[in-house]
C-alpha cells in the first residue's frame, strides 16, 4: 500500500542501567502489538560498534550473526524482529557506527558537501536519520521503531541518541522514547530498588531526552509504590510505566504488554488511531498457551564446539536455531529440552558416544574451522548407524557428506579443504569466487550470503516437508560440496534432494526414510526463517519424528 503522503511516526528504544535485559524483545514485542492494531511496522537496529557489519564479529562473544534474505549479516536482534513480526527486513534496517562514518566519509570524497567542514555533529546524526527515515518510507510504514544499543551513559551511542533529540525538534509529536531500564532486588535488602533507574533517566535528560515510557525489567512484577517512585522522579506518568517481569517464553512478552495497555498509551501518544485487537494476537496466544501446557518432553542434543563459559552465551550464539526448534516444537505440542553437547569429548573417549542414544534427535548447526570436527563427524555417523534423528545445518551438512564419503564410500582421509587443504578426497570444497576472496584476505561478507533459491525433488524428505517444488532459503557458506564427488555419494546410497536451480551446488543431502527414520542436512540455513506462528518446515519435520522416537 504505497502511500506517498503517510507520514510515518517513529519509537525509539533505548537501554538504561545494563544491557542484555531485553530491549530487543521489548523492540519486537512493541512492534506486534502495534501490528495487532492495524498499523505497518517496521523495526530497525542500531549497533554502536565500528564493525561496517556484525559478518566479522564472533558468535561466542557478540552472539549470533543473523543474515538476512537479501544477505546481509546482522545482529541477533533483527531475527527477534523478523520472528515476532512476520517481516522482511533488508540492510536498510540495520546500521552501526562504522557503517554511519563510512558513507559519510565517502560522501565526503565525492564532494558531495559542497566544500563544507564535514563534523561529527550534526553531520552523523543527520546521515543516521536519513536512514532511519529511508527505511520507514521503502515500506511505507507508520510506525518504525528503533533499537539504539548499548544504554545511556555510555561514550559509544551517544550520537544516535543526538539523532533522536534532533528528530524530536523537527517533528516533536512523531517522535517518542521508550527507555527499557532495570530494577534489582539485592538480596541483603530484599527490596526492589528503583535508584539506578532514576540515575539512567537522568543521563537520557542530559543527552536532550525524556522518555515517554519506561519499561521496567525487573525478576518480578512492578509494585504500585515502585511504579508511582519511578514515575515521579523520572517525570513520567505512573501508567506509562509498564512492568514487565521475567518470564517463562519471550512470546510472552507481548501478551504482558498489553495487560498494561501498552499499545493504547502508545497511539495515544503518537496520535494515531489503530483498529481494536484485531485478533492476530489471538493465534499468538493460543501458541504461547500451548508452549506452556506442553508435558511431553522430546529431548534434543546440539553437538558443537562449546566454549565453557556458561548456557547464556551459547544460546546468544545460536539464538535462531534454538527458537526454530521452539517453534517447531509448539507445533507439534511438545517442549524441546535442548542439552549441549561438546563435540571434542567424544574425540578423547569414543565409548562416550553410546550417551547419545537418549537423545530423541541430534542437531549440528553451523560451524568454522577445525576444532572439533573429528568428534562431530563420528556424532554423525552413530546417528546414522544407529538411526538417531539428526539434523545437519551448514557445517553439519557438509560434515554429514564427509561421514558418507569416508564410511560408504571408503574415501579414507576424505574430507573439507577448510580443514585439510591437502586431503587425497576434497568432498567438501571452496568454490572459485570464494578463493579470490580469501587469497586477497577479503574476509567481509564474501561467503555465498543471503537468500537462494533450491529446487527440491520430489519424493523425498524435503519435499514433504516443503510440500513444494522449489524454496528460498538463506546462506552463509564458503564451501560447497564439490560436484565432482556428487555422483558417487549418490550411486553409494545418499539423496540429494535438493540443489540450485542449475544442479550445480547441493543444498540438502538425505536418507532415504527406508533406511533411516530421519537424516537430512540443509547447505542453507532454515533457522533463519522460522517463527512461531509459522514454523520452519524441515525443523518442523524433524520434530515430528523425534516426538515419534520418544524414548
Ligand atoms: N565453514 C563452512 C563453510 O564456510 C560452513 C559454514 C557454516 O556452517 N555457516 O562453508
Amino acid at each position: 500500500m504505497a502511500n506517498k503522503m503517510k507520514r510515518t511516526k517513529y519509537i525509539f528504544v533505548v537501554g538504561g542501567v545494563m544491557s542484555g535485559v531485553g530491549k530487543g524483545i521489548t523492540t519486537s514485542s512493541i512492534g506486534k502489538i502495534l501490528q495487532s492494531r492495524g498499523l505497518s511496522v517496521t523495526a530497525l537496529k542500531i549497533d554502536p560498534y565500528i564493525n561496517v557489519d556484525a559478518g566479522t564479529m564472533n558468535p561466542t562473544e557478540h552472539g549470533e550473526v543473523f543474515v538476512l534474505s537479501d544477505g546481509y549479516e546482522t545482529d541477533q536482534d533483527m531475527g527477534n524482529y523478523e520472528r515476532f513480526l512476520n517481516i522482511e527486513l533488508d540492510r536498510g534496517n540495520y546500521m552501526t557506527t562504522g557503517l554511519v562514518y563510512k558513507t559519510v566519509i565517502e560522501r565526503e570524497r565525492n564532494l558531495e558537501y559542497g566544500g563544507k567542514c564535514v563534523q561529527v555533529v550534526p553531520d552523523i546524526p543527520i546521515e543516521v536519520i536519513r536512514r532511519i527515515r529511508k527505511a520507514a518510507k521503502k515500506v511505507s510504514a507508520d510506525v518504525a521503531i528503533i533499537e539504539i544499543g548499548g544504554t545511556a551513559g555510555e561514550y559509544e551511542n551517544v550520537l544516535f541518541l543526538e539523532a533522536v533529540r534532533m528528530m524530536k525538534i523537527e517533528s516533536p509529536g512523531d517522535v517518542i522514547t521508550v527507555m527499557v531500564s532495570y530494577l534489582p532486588t539485592p538480596s541483603t535488602v530484599g527490596e526492589m530498588k528503583t535508584k539506578p533507574t532514576q540515575h539512567a533517566v537522568h543521563l537520557l535528560n542530559s543527552a536532550g531526552i525524556q522518555p515517554e515510557i519506561i519499561v521496567a525489567r525487573a525478576d518480578r512484577p512492578l509494585d504500585e509504590k515502585r511504579k508511582e517512585k519511578i514515575a515521579m522522579f523520572c517525570s513520567v506518568r505512573k501508567e506509562d510505566v509498564i512492568s514487565a517481569p521475567d518470564v517463562e517464553s519471550i512470546y510472552d512478552v507481548p501478551l504482558n504488554f498489553e495487560k498494561d495497555c501498552l499499545s493504547d498509551i502508545l497511539l495515544a501518544k503518537l496520535g494515531l488511531k489503530g483498529k481494536k485487537q484485531n485478533g492476530s494476537l489471538r493465534e499468538w496466544e493460543r501458541s504461547v498457551k500451548r508452549i506452556h501446557s506442553a508435558t511431553k518432553e522430546v529431548r534434543i542434543g546440539i553437538v558443537g564446539k562449546y566454549f565453557k563459559t556458561g548456557d547464556f552465551v551459547l544460546s546468544d550464539a545460536y539464538i535462531s536455531v534454538i527458537e526454530a526448534i521452539k517453534h517447531a516444537a509448539c507445533a507439534v505440542d511438545c517442549k524441546a529440552v535442548l542439552t549441549w553437547i561438546d563435540s571434542t569429548e567424544f574425540e578423547q573417549d569414543p565409548e562416550k558416544l553410546a550417551s547419545l542414544r537418549q537423545y530423541d534427535g541430534i542437531i549440528i548447526p553451523g560451524g568454522f574451522g577445525s576444532r572439533g570436527i573429528e568428534g562431530k563427524i563420528s556424532v554423525i555417523r552413530y546417528c546414522r548407524e544407529n538411526k538417531i534423528p539428526y539434523l545437519g545445518l551448514c557445517y553439519g551438512m557438509q560434515l554429514a557428506v564427509i561421514e558418507y564419503a569416508r564410511n560408504i564410500l571408503g574415501l579414507q582421509d576424505a574430507h573439507t579443504t577448510e580443514v585439510n587443504e591437502n586431503t587425497p578426497y576434497p568432498v567438501v570444497d571452496i568454490m572459485p569466487q570464494q578463493k579470490e576472496n580469501m587469497l586477497k584476505k577479503n574476509y567481509g561478507a564474501t561467503m555465498r550470503l543471503g537468500q537462494y533459491k533450491a529446487k527440491i525433488v520430489p519424493n523425498t524428505i524435503a519435499h514433504e516437508a516443503y510440500g513444494a517444488n522449489s524454496v528460498l532459503e538463506r546462506h552463509r557458506h564458503r564451501y560447497e560440496v564439490n560436484p565432482k564427488y556428487v555422483e558417487k555419494l549418490k550411486k553409494a546410497g545418499l539423496v540429494f534432494s535438493a540443489t540450485s536451480p542449475d544442479g550445480v551446488l547441493m543444498e540438502i543431502a538425505e536418507l532415504p526414510k527406508k533406511k533411516h527414520p530421519f537424516f537430512l542436512a540443509s547447505q542453507f540455513h532454515p533457522e533463519f526463517q522460522s517463527s512461531l506462528l509459522s514454523p520452519n518446515p524441515l525443523f518442523l519435520a524433524f520434530l515430528e519424528v523425534c516426538k515419534k522416537n520418544r524414548k
